[in-house]
């Protein structure tokens, strides 16, 4: 009996000792391994003209025996010699496991966490079985060996007897028990399904025997009332598909192919809105097959999404959705990358410091972009589609980086004009603008409706300028991250910065709030802490008053905050602008020199919250307002 090695016992030990539900890994690793060794003899042939394979040679066999409870998996690949099992299954010598050297405490949960997505090889075969038997020929040698283990006292290596080059390896199932259950892995239904989900597109064939079902003869002597008569029988099957569909060139694939593909693979019943194939070959070399889905998944915007690509490693899959390869503005995307580069036993920690991922990433990432560009120039209806789908993710990418993306996202934004009353880019809002229009203009708010009948919105329509109407609650977060558009301010029509007004009309606008200094006091002294300010408008307007916003804080961030979770106080201080051309603003003139209070406030108040109600903002006392109506009337 031989020891295993420190490192491989501890792992070994956690492999024994498991517990998860992935532990159907096994079976990815030990097609993975035979497909590795069938490469070997592959290549080998390719240098060596010794070596001649039959065509049908290389192949993988996956079989079962439910009354033995075993699972067997061969190849005919290049076998390992009795110094090669000693060597290679001995120890953890592969790249995957040295990382695991490092992180030796194999208690913690997280690094169990971490077996369970990538596997560790070999040694996962112990999560279900309780003995492992390899039983290998090395090509060109006349000799078999077989390496046997529980996994816990260590192994042992003996002659053995096998026809033909190549490996099986012979897993004895644990026994169940109340909470584990190892039959499971003795159907053909559940082996065929793991096949498909895990090694679909491994290159070489994977055999299985299949049972089905056929009539048997009639029988000459049979009546008129013969019921056919049917016995099963075991057919060989090649289970996977072999060549992957990312393989193929683009121009080989129908669109129909590709949609079934991502409608079988992604767990979707609606057809993609649009398909990129990536085929990178030279430094870097990988396939890259992505999706934009035709509809947002219900929980696209819920903590519960996660966004990530397939990752598979020469065919065998990796990772279900790698994080790492999208950034979180293009989380919307689905697809795989296939890399014959990595290496499969990459763990998650590895993974973030992998260049090669990286760098696969950031071309990743310049796809999803240019395809997005292309549909924003060709297929505008289209791209609206998407762009209702998933634009909540690039305005979110532009809140969330601060503004320092929005370099490369603003230009896949899209807004709704007031003036046009359609959706623009920013470019076409800058392309349309007049010469003496300075800044773009924004209102945000819940519709687009109500938005364009704002006064502000109005006068600034009324001036010939545009104004886009923003209607999701990141709008104005994301706008004011970004400040400024190819040096055009970006400005909130609903706060007290923008410049409509010629100086003119400032210069009269603030002669008459000095002139009407007293009156303008006493309404703020009537509204209190609800606005820091009560002036003239310089600016002309329909409406008798209107309300605008000083600082950073706007009326919607106000509106946005206060339906987050939790009790926001976050308030925007806000200025009372009346409309010194409105007749309104004469009978408050009358009430103040009439020294009439009981006026004054009524009016006052009836103008705040009228404005407030344009705003969109809620009032503080419905029911008083309703009754100061009625005391109008
Ligand atoms: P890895 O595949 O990452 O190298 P594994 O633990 O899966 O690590 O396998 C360890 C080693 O055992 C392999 O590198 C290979 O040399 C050897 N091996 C495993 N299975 C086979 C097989 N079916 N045929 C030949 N060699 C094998
Ligand atoms: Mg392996």
């Amino acid at each position: 009996m031989r020891k295993f090695k420190t490192e491989s016992q501890k792992l070994l030990d956690l492999m024994i000792n498991s517990i998860y539900t992935n532990r159907e890994i096994f079976l990815r690793e030990l097609v993975s391994n035979a497909s590795d060794a069938v490469d070997k003899l592959y290549f080998r042939s390719l240098t060596d003209g010794s070596i001649e394979l039959g065509k049908d040679e290389l192949e993988i066999r996956v079989a079962f025996d439910k009354n033995a409870r075993t699972i067997t998996v061969s190849d005919t690949g290049i076998g390992m010699t009795a110094d090669e099992m000693e060597k290679n299954l001995g120890t953890i010598a592969h790249s995957g496991s040295q990382e695991f050297k490092a992180d030796n405490d194999f208690s913690d949960t997280d690094a169990a966490d971490i077996i369970g997505q990538f596997g560790v090889g070999f040694y996962s075969s112990f999560m279900v079985a309780k003995n492992v038997k390899v039983v290998s020929r090395s090509y060109g040698s006349d000799e078999a060996n077989v390496w046997e283990s529980d996994g816990v006292a260590g192994y042992t290596i003996s002659a053995g007897e096998k026809e033909g080059h190549g490996t099986d390896v012979i897993l004895s199932l644990k026994d169940d028990t109340d909470d584990e259950e190892f039959s499971e892995f003795l159907s053909e239904w559940k082996l065929r399904s793991l096949i498909k989900q895990y090694s679909n597109y491994v290159r070489y064939p994977i055999h299985m025997l299949v049972t089905k079902s056929r009539e048997l003869p009639k029988p000459e002597d049979a009546g008129d009332d013969y019921v056919p008569q049917y016995e099963d029988y075991l057919e060989d099957e090649v289970i996977n598909s072999m060549t992957p569909i990312w393989k193929r060139r683009k121009s080989d694939v129908s669109d129909e192919e590709y949609a079934e593909f991502y409608k079988s693979d992604f767990h979707d019943f609606v057809d993609p809105q649009s398909t990129i194939s990536v085929h990178a070959e030279g430094a870097l070399s990988y396939d890259a097959l992505l999706f934009i889905p035709g509809r947002a998944p219900f929980d696209l915007y819920s903590r519960d999404y996660e966004k990530g690509l397939a990752l598979y490693s020469a065919g065998v899959l990796i990772m279900d959705k790698c994080a790492d390869l999208l950034p979180d503005y293009f989380n919307f995307v689905r697809g795989v990358v296939d890399s014959s580069d990595l290496t499969l036993n990459i763990s998650r920690e590895t993974l973030q410091r992998n260049s090669q991922l990286r760098a696969i990433a950031q071309k990743v990432e310049k796809k999803i972009k240019g395809e997005l560009e292309k549909m924003r120039d060709n297929d505008r209806d289209g791209y609206e589609a998407f762009f209702d789908n998933f634009g909540r993710s690039i305005k979110f990418g532009i809140y969330a980086s601060y503004g320092s993306k929005a370099e490369e996202l603003a230009p896949l934004l899209l807004y709704f004009s007031a003036k046009e009353q359609k959706y623009v880019t920013l470019a076409e809002y800058i392309e349309a603008m007049g010469e003496d229009q300075k800044d773009i203009y924004y209102a945000a708010g819940e519709s687009v409706d109500r938005l364009g009948k704002l006064p502000i919105v109005k006068t600034i329509l009324g001036k010939g300028y545009d104004v886009l109407l923003c209607t999701e609650d990141v709008d104005e977060f994301a706008l004011q991250a970004m400040r400024t558009w190819q040096e055009k301010e970006l400005k909130n029509v609903s706060t007290n910065d923008i410049d409509l007004a010629s100086d003119d009309e400032k210069k009269v606008a603030e002669e008459t709030t000095e002139a009407n200094k007293d009156l303008f006091e006493a309404m703020q002294e009537i509204l209190g802490a609800s606005v820091s300010k009560v002036e003239v408008s310089p600016t002309g307007m329909e409406a008798p008053a209107r309300l605008t916003a000083v600082g950073q804080m706007s009326m919607e961030m106000e509106r946005i905050l206060a339906q987050g979770p939790g009790d926001s106080m976050a308030r925007a201080e806000k200025v009372l602008q009346l409309n010194a051309q409105h007749h309104a603003f004469e009978v408050l003139k009358e009430a103040h020199e009439a020294k009439d209070q009981a006026k004054l406030r009524l009016y006052t108040d009836l103008l705040y919250n009228q404005a407030m109600l344009v705003e969109g903002l809620p009032i503080d006392d419905p029911l008083t307002f309703a009754e100061e109506i009625c005391k109008l009337m």
